[in-house]
């Protein structure tokens, strides 16, 4: 194990050793670049030191001879009296990990060095605030004091002093601060101020490793999806201090306009400061082009630098720089962090600007910031206050007024015009028609997959599902959110992306789509394999859908359309139905609205490929609640029943586990005649819409199959139907019979499906859910505890769960393609618009991918992504 690695020797290939700074202080060391001399201590080495709660033999010695290397480089020595070395101590992952981390600066001062320091700087108040700055960093990251206490110290001081700020500390002041901070570290670790160079160094070293495992860099890891294995790297590189008199100063600067992505140097710099007064916003910053005026030569160094170094990393970079005493540093270059807008339009000009190839500028944007894109965002500079965090189930950013039903919610916009944010404990099919009147939903239960986000996702609403802290009163129309309570009316916000939930209206503004964003898609379209549908049950959706580009549908759910009012008391009287002959009756009130939706999806989808599910979810889902006694007695009159009746109906069809119920295929298998209805209900709309010239693709596909014979009972049942809609029309539509894979079994038993499905489009959801043995309702209860203990890594209903999940999936492919070697495969759970799981769907060979309509630019772009190779 190499323990150091002098600058001179690593390189910017090196950051799973050297940690992201390390590697490129490494690199533009190489450059030529005037960096401070220094050298990193690996992440090998943090993880040894973790490991075995000690130094390796040879620590010390290394750490000396690379010491010596630094002295000899810049003619100072360590913990000299008369011309001193000092250092910076900095922590260095491999993936950035900003301010998470400890870092100590201006090491090696004590007592005896401060006087080498004052002769050769002729500066007695800058050496002491330096001192200072030092024991109150070191005090607080190497000996964990609270910074309080010095703050505290500082504060009274200046108090007694009737000073303003610090600039009206001298030399002198400052050098009581260092006795008084001296003595608050004696104090506290009854231990005095460890005057021995070596020792602080050694001392700092072991701070940074330490701090690798403190609360808020697990935290950061596990926001961010970073292994806490990798360990940190420290980096010790000589002092220079932009704090040094008016011909000094310090900056940080991107090489593009980060917000924006427009080409010219964008940054800040402060004369006769450090780094750390440019952060804390004590004084105001000035544009980095006045440092044009300020300070010419140096102005024209630095822009080359970042010339040279864009050019050199072929990406618009982050770079800190420090001026002392007239002498250009550049103390850090990293790739910039930038929004949705600046990614796209800084690689589409970069490629333009023949830098990278479409490929690479393909790999630069992130897929999921393209959602920043397409949904109305809040402005980032507007004061929020945040009451609680959801799951951010549907991005967006969502302004407007409590209700808490689904009626009042429509009533509300269309009798009041309210802005409405719709509050339930969980939506349900019947909440539709409110949900598509909200701006926002807000659900207190449920999970990434339960109704409410998987609907909002479809619709493009913004919503935040399962906030725990949301407690509902539906009675009283009343909601406690943590401590404060919210009436029907009161304003609230949600960001959907982040799951924060806000009171009062924060401002939003609409992102624009750029003719770069187009450019990006057309590149997609060119690498990607996989075909990208959609899951759309609207026209509405699916021409959003196909604005987007989408090859076609990948699910309609059918039971969605059955929430508008007439609809729903005719599906109520089929399901109410005592015998084969009523239903059959009731089923026939539905075929023309069924028939109708169809044509208008079809016309809108041009003859691209049009996957419909037959009726999927339990029948109790349409019916009233017992307890909904108004809702009872207005179904009894319409269907001329007592209401007695029906709440005995509804007591009958109640399930334990309707998930694992009456449900799917299991409904078509014993009521047959619904399943005929819905496909002469398609192929009939196919039909006429054929015979006005409108090309048709319908795709038939039955849901929750777990045998073939399952699949066998209905297949003849659908083709005689067919049969009968053609000779009926006098016409022939193409079209195909397939089935879902939701359930575990039916991965195993793939082989014999595939015999007679003729596609395969895996249910995720349900196959997560059943594999599991997770209840994709009910897991957000316990998943984040899961993720929180590294018990799983990720939620698997939101990214799919490749090591088991997956490889059921496996199997099924497998097995299927053995029977039949084009068997088309694709997926429509909602891990088809999740980068990941894309990239597992174009290794394992997909057909298409399938996914709500505003994630389908995220998926083309997942898909090119995983084609190129990311
Ligand atoms: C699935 O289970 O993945 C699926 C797409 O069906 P639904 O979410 O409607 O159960
Ligand atoms: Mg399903």
């Amino acid at each position: 194990m190499k323990i150091i690695y002098n600058f001179h020797k690593g390189s910017r290939n090196m950051k799973d050793i050297l940690g992201g700074k390390g590697a490129n202080l490494a690199e533009m060391t190489k450059l030529k670049l005037p960096v401070p001399p220094g050298f990193t201590i690996t992440t090998n080495y943090c993880n040894f030191f973790i490991k075995s709660k000690k130094h390796h033999p040879f620590f010390k010695k290394e750490l000396k001879k690379h010491v010596s290397l630094l002295e000899k480089n810049t003619g100072k020595i360590f913990g000299d009296k008369s011309n001193p070395l000092l250092l910076s101590v900095r922590s260095g992952a491999k993936i950035s990990m900003p301010g998470m981390m400890d870092t100590v600066l201006n090491l090696g001062l004590n007592n005896q060095t401060v006087k080498g320091l004052i002769k050769n700087t002729k500066n007695e108040r800058f050496v002491y605030d330096a001192y200072r700055r030092f024991i109150n960093m070191f005090g607080n990251v190497v000996l964990g004091i609270d910074n309080h206490c010095f703050e505290q110290i500082l504060s009274n001081f200046k108090k007694q002093k009737k000073y303003k700020s610090d600039l009206d500390m001298d030399g002198d002041d400052w050098k009581k601060i260092v006795s008084k901070f001296k003595n608050v570290i004696k104090k506290k670790t009854n231990k005095s101020f460890p005057e021995e160079p070596e020792k602080q160094l050694k001392l700092a070293v072991e701070a940074v490793f330490k701090s690798w495992n403190n609360k808020r860099a697990i935290t950061y890891r596990n926001l961010h999806n970073i292994p806490h294995a990798l360990g940190t790297a420290v980096n010790i590189q000589t002092m220079v201090f932009g704090n040094l008199g008016i011909t000094s100063g310090t900056g940080v600067a991107f090489t593009r306009n980060p917000a924006t992505g427009h080409k010219g140097v964008f940054g800040e710099y402060l004369m006769n400061a450090q780094g750390e007064d440019v952060v804390a916003g004590t004084r105001t910053p000035k544009k980095i082009t006045e440092l044009k005026k300020d300070m010419p030569k140096v102005y024209r160094e630095l822009i080359g630098y970042f010339h040279q170094l864009e050019r050199h990393y072929q990406d618009m970079q982050d770079v800190e720089f420090t001026i002392e005493k007239g002498k250009l540093f550049i103390l850090q270059t990293r790739t910039g962090k930038r929004t949705a807008p600046a990614a796209i339009k800084i690689a589409t000009d970069l490629v333009k600007e023949k830098v990278i190839s479409e490929k690479t500028a393909l790999l630069r944007i992130e897929p999921e910031t393209l959602d920043q894109l397409l949904h109305p965002i809040f402005d980032p500079t507007a004061k929020k206050n945040i009451l609680t965090k959801g799951l951010p189930a549907s991005p967006g950013a969502a302004v407007g007024r409590i209700v808490f039903g689904s009626e009042d919610a429509q009533k509300r916009v269309e009798k009041d015009k309210w802005p409405v944010i719709l509050v339930r404990h969980e939506t349900s099919p019947e909440d539709i028609q409110g949900m598509s009147s909200a701006n926002g939903i807000l659900t207190s239960c449920g999970g990434m997959t339960s109704h409410a986000a998987v609907v909002a996702r479809g619709m493009g609403t913004c919503c935040i599902a399962g906030a725990q802290d949301v407690s509902i009163d539906y009675k009283n129309k009343t909601c406690k959110i943590k401590k404060t309570i919210f009436h029907e009316g009161d304003w609230i916000s949600l960001d959907g992306s982040t799951g924060e939930v806000m009171s009062d209206q924060v401002e939003t503004i609409q992102p624009k789509l750029q003719n770069n964003f187009n450019t990006v898609m057309r590149w997609a379209d060119k690498y990607r394999k996989l075909k990208v549908r959609t899951n759309a049950d609207t026209p509405q959706d699916s021409k959003i859908a196909l604005d987007f580009g989408a090859q076609g549908i990948g699910l309609c759910r059918t039971e969605h359309m059955f929430f508008n009012k007439q609809r729903i008391t005719h599906i109520r009287e089929m399901i109410l139905a005592e015998n084969e002959k009523d239903r059959i009756k009731a089923l026939k009130k539905l075929l023309p609205h069924q028939k109708k939706d169809f044509m208008e999806i079809f016309k809108v989808m041009k003859g691209l490929p049009v996957t419909i599910r037959l009726l999927d979810p339990p029948l109790h889902e349409f019916l009233p609640k017992t307890e909904e006694k108004e809702e009872i007695k207005i179904l009894a009159k319409n269907l001329k029943k007592k209401a007695k009746e029906i709440v005995n109906t509804i007591i009958k069809l109640h399930e334990l586990n309707p998930m694992l119920g009456h449900r799917g295929c299991r409904l078509s298998i014993t009521y047959p005649e619904i399943a005929k209805m819905q496909i002469e209900a398609i192929l009939s709309a196919a039909c006429e819409c054929q015979q006005q010239g409108i090309k048709v693709k319908p795709e038939i596909m039955i849901p929750l199959i777990s045998t073939k014979n399952e699949f066998t009972f209905l297949e003849p049942i659908c083709h005689e139907t067919a049969k009968k809609v053609f000779q009926k029309y006098k016409t022939q539509v193409k079209y195909t019979l397939g089935t879902m894979i939701e359930i575990p079994r039916a991965c195993l038993v793939a082989d014999a499906i595939a015999k007679h499905a003729q596609f395969f489009s895996f249910g995720t959801n349900d196959l997560t859910q059943m594999g599991f043995g997770f209840s994709r309702d009910d897991a957000g209860k316990f998943l984040p505890e899961y993720v929180e203990n590294e018990i799983l890594p990720c939620d698997p209903f939101q990214k799919l769960d490749i090591e088991g999940i997956g490889e059921l999936i496996k199997i099924a492919i497998k097995k299927g393609r053995k029977t039949k070697k084009n068997l088309k495969i694709g997926i429509c759970g909602e891990h088809g618009g999740e980068p990941s799981s894309i990239h597992f769907c174009h290794k394992n060979k997909f057909d298409y991918i399938s996914c709500s309509p505003y994630r389908v630019p995220i998926a083309k772009l997942a898909a090119a992504q995983a084609a190129i190779g990311k």
